[in-house]
Formats: C-alpha cells, structure tokens, sequence
C-alpha cells in the first residue's frame, strides 16, 4: 500500500514535473479595423473569400458572441490591452492626434497586457496601429513593447505620396483622410522609416519576420498585429482590385480587395508559424476592433448583417464583432462558443496561457480567463453580465444571458430578446418591464463604478455632447 502511495506520489511529481516543462505559448493577438461582422468567409461572406481566415477559424473556436467594450477605435483598444473596462479611468472618446495632448491616452497608472507578459519573461512586439495617444509618454516602447513597428495614430493612407482620395465613380471621389494623421511617419521604435508599397502587406510581412526571427528563441514571444485595415481610407492594391472587378460598386470592390489583402497577410503568418514549427504552441486571437460603419464617418462599404447598427452604435453591428481564439495544443479546432464573451477576456486568458498571474496589487480586471470555457471544462456562461457606455454616459447596453437592454441618447429604452431577434427589431421593453427594470438598474449599478471621461474627442479637449453629460450620465 505504501509502495502505491509513493507511486502515485511520484507519478503526480513527475506530472507536474511536465505541466511545468511545458512550454509557454506564443500569443499572438490579430486586430482588423472596421471590420464588418459579415465581412470573412467564417462569418458567411459570400464575396470576399478569406481561406486564410476562414483556415484559422477551422484551427480553433468561433465565438459567435464576441464583443468589443466599445463601439469605436480607441476605447475598444484601451478596454483589450487593459483587461478592463476602459471608462474605469476615462477612456471613453477617441485621442487627439496631438503630441504634446497629456491626458489624451491610456493613462500611465494602467497597466498593458504588453507590460504583464514581458515581466513573465515573454518578448513583446506591436505591429501597426497603435492608436493610444500621440505623447510621447503613450509611446509602444514606453507601454511594455520591446519592438515596435507602425504608426501612432488612429489611421494610414495606404500607399506612400499624399494622395488618399479614391474615386467613387461618375468623377466623384470619396471623403479624404489626407490630413497629419493619417500621413504620419512609419516608425520602427522611435525611428522614421521609408513608407514602400501597400500598408496592409507591409504589416503581414513584418509580422511574419517577427514570427521567424524570434521562432528559436529561449524566451516565448508576445506580438500584437494592429491591421488599420478595411478602415478608410478606401485604398487597395491593383492586383487586388482586379479580382474583385465583378462587385459593381467601387467602394465595395475596393474595401473587399482590402479585406482579401488582410487575409493575405493573415496567411503569410500562419505560413511563418507552419514553418518554424510554432503552430501549435501559438495562442492566437482574431477580432476587429468595433462593427462596420456603413453609413457614417468614415464609412467603408462594410457589412454587419443579421446585426442592427454599426460602429459608434450600441446595437449589436456596433460591438458584436468576428471573433477567434486558437490554440492547437490546447483548444479544440472547428467548433463555436455560443456564450457571450469580450474583448477584455484576452488579457487575462493570455496571462492564464502564459502561466502568469496579474500582480494583485494592481487594478482588478474586468475579463476572465475563457480557456476553462473554451476547452469545456466550465460549461456555465463566462459572464453574467456584460456592460456598455458610450460618450460618457449618452448611450448604455447591457447584455444578460438573451436579453438585451440599451438606451440611447434621450430615446426610451429597448429590450430586445437575442435569442429570438438577433436583429433588434421587436422591442419587448413595455412587454417585459420587470426585465427591462433589473437590466437598467444593473447598468445604473455599473455605472456607478466608473469614471467620467478623462478627455473628449473635439479640438479642444471637451466633449462633443448632443444632450449634456450632466442630465445623462446615469442611464
Ligand atoms: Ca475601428
């Protein structure tokens, strides 16, 4: 009996023994721009074929319920790289593109998922578009990134030269995004480097170096790929174009061929990680950052169906995004996760990956390790709750279990039951009070823990506010 004891002493010993030597993933997070939520091929796009996509998909879990914590670039940006609900420390508008703008940025008392995996000994990297302030404190290398290559603002022309216009047909061209931002340097660390070729494939190659020179490394490695793309301005290579020549509409044809360029990029990537054998031991998550715009600023002939709205709307087009976790060695391949789940759950599943703990003196987090969800192991919803506010108090959302309350701006509230109307259509507000009454006092509860924006989103530094943030900051 003794021996069998010391046996299985020593079996559970050796196990953990081996749980210990297994090596810490690589994790690499994929973000598109302005994507729209029926834009990939996994998603049921019929008109943009994203083999490489739709490969990575078939790699891992689709969470049809993925959403972002912000409807816009900035915040949602803020809110993943924190873990945390971003209006927790003012985030709430999109920075200023002004170096010497302080407070427009995430806050230096925040701590980025780039900072928590390099001290567990991972090397960081960002490729693209950083989009957290134009100060030169928010700089990537002064956020916990070891190698930085891209852009600091919220966006990029696409080809090097000043043109960014693109004609819409009948001589007409399209709203320009010709200003400082958008043809800001190219940057690597802190030095400027010569823009050559299309942006989009650039960034693909980039990060496929990155993969392959970092592939024999003792240490694992953390990299955060920031595709602008499909966000304006509507730019895209010629060969591209050529095999879209059968979408009729321009805008359309040309989003779609930056949408394949994107996929393309994804797929030089993935064949990087094939080929230095990283594939399996690679977390990789796929998100855009918000929903489609379509009809507004800077809208880019994106598709968000069967959802309702877009980017800047607390309707599910605005926050309900594609979205994909892989991990061969650990996650089951080809399935779907129904339960909702956010943007804020990858920092703390990349550090539940790495075997890391964010240190407990710093702030709590708002997401939850969806590893013990993803493999199965914990069939009950990752959230009970997930929660919105827009424009420092103007919009709110709530998503518990189906139901879905919002309010916007001094419009009654809605309640919409997902399950049964994935669109947003039947409003069940008056037809169930005591649902609509818990979700808006849990949003009011909410609410109540955050803070009131740090910076706001005109020239000035104020707020842009339709009603006044006094009468609206509750919902
Ligand atoms: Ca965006």
């Amino acid at each position: 009996m003794r021996r069998l004891v010391s046996l299985s002493l020593l079996l559970s010993a050796a196990l953990a023994a081996a749980h210990a030597a297994e090596p810490r993933p690589n994790i690499l997070l994929i973000v598109a721009d302005d994507l729209g939520y029926n834009d990939v091929g996994f998603q049921g796009a019929r008109d943009i074929p994203t083999p490489h996509l739709d490969r990575l998909a078939a790699s891992g879990i689709r969470c049809t319920d993925g959403y972002v914590s912000y409807p816009v670039c900035s915040p949602s940006r803020a809110g993943f790289l924190t873990g945390r609900y971003q209006q927790r420390f003012g985030y709430e508008f999109n920075p200023k593109w002004d170096a010497t703008a302080v407070t427009h940025g995430l806050p230096l008392s925040e701590t980025t998922l780039a900072d928590s995996l390099r001290a567990a000994g991972y090397t960081t990297g960002a490729i693209g578009k950083w989009h957290l302030g134009a100060h030169p404190q928010f700089h990537p290398n002064r956020r916990g990134v070891d190698e930085y290559f891209g852009f600091l603002g919220g966006g990029h022309r696409y080809f090097p030269g000043s043109v960014v216009e693109v004609e819409i047909g009948a001589g007409k061209k399209a709203a320009t995004s010709g200003d400082a931002e958008h043809n800001s340097p190219l940057l690597r660390n802190s030095t400027e480097v010569p823009e050559v070729g299309e942006l989009t494939t650039r960034l693909g190659e980039e990060a496929a170096a990155s993969v392959t020179r970092h592939a024999r490394d003792p240490k694992p490695w953390f990299l955060y790929l920031a595709f602008n793309a499909p966000h304006t301005p509507l730019q895209a290579r010629a060969d591209q174009l050529a095999r879209f020549a059968a979408i009729p509409d321009v805008r359309r044809r040309t989003y779609a061929a930056m949408v394949a360029t994107v996929d393309e990029a994804v797929g030089r990537i993935l064949a990087a990680l094939d080929a230095t054998g990283q594939r399996e031991r690679t977390l990789i998550f796929f998100i855009s950052d918000n929903g489609g715009p379509m009809t507004k600023r800077n809208a880019n002939a994106s598709v968000n169906s069967p959802l309702r709205g877009q980017k800047g709307d607390v309707f599910e087009g605005g926050i309900r995004v594609p979205f994909l976790v892989a991990w061969p060695a650990r996650i089951p391949a080809g399935r779907t996760y129904p339960q909702p789940v956010i943007s804020l759950d990858i920092l703390p599943t990349a550090l539940a990956a790495a075997s890391t703990a964010r240190d407990a003196k710093l702030a709590a987090l708002d997401g939850i390790d969806l590893l013990p969800f993803l493999t199965g192991r914990n069939t009950a919803a990752p959230h009970a709750r997930l929660f919105w506010r827009m424009d420092g108090g103007e919009a709110f959302a709530v998503r518990e279990g189906n139901w879905k309350w919002l309010r916007t701006y001094q419009n009654a509230p809605q309640l919409y039951d997902l399950s049964a109307d994935l669109g947003e259509t039947r409003d069940l507000a008056s037809a169930r009070p005591e649902i609509a009454a818990r979700l808006a006092a849990a949003a009011a509860e909410w609410n109540r823990s955050l803070s009131a924006p740090a910076f706001g989103n005109n020239p000035f530094g104020g707020l842009i506010n339709r009603t006044g943030l006094e009468r609206s900051s509750a919902p």
